[in-house]
């Protein structure tokens, strides 16, 4: 399953971590939600695998710590969405297409 390209329509902006807009449906530990919005990262399909945070020139991702969540105990979060130059290199390296981005929704 990859991240639902529409989740701004399909679902509620319910928190805000650290200036990142998370969308819910959110039950933690084990269902932490879509963060970010220009740059929008499925929680609860990322593995933690890192390609994204190796990879993107202007280093709009940061590790967090999810203990207790199913799919991996830490997640790319997109602390930095604002400085993404549309690149599109993250959402091909993400190997379960955990991200999605679009210029068009403001972050
Ligand atoms: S699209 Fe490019 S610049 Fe934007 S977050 Fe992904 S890798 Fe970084």
């Amino acid at each position: 399953m990859a991240i639902d390209p529409e989740f701004e329509r399909n679902r509620e902006a319910v928190d805000e971590n650290d200036g990142v807009t998370v969308w819910g449906p959110v039950d933690e530990p084990e269902q932490l939600g879509i963060h970010g919005t220009h740059v929008a990262v499925d929680f609860d399909i990322c593995l933690g695998d890192g390609a994204c945070l190796e990879d993107c020139p202007v280093d709009v991702f940061e590790w967090v710590e999810t203990p207790g969540h199913p799919e991996s105990e830490r997640k790319a979060e997109p602390a930095n969405e604002v400085q993404c130059i549309d690149c599109m290199l993250c959402v091909d390296v993400c190997p379960v297409d955990a991200i999605d981005v679009d210029a068009g929704r403001s972050g």
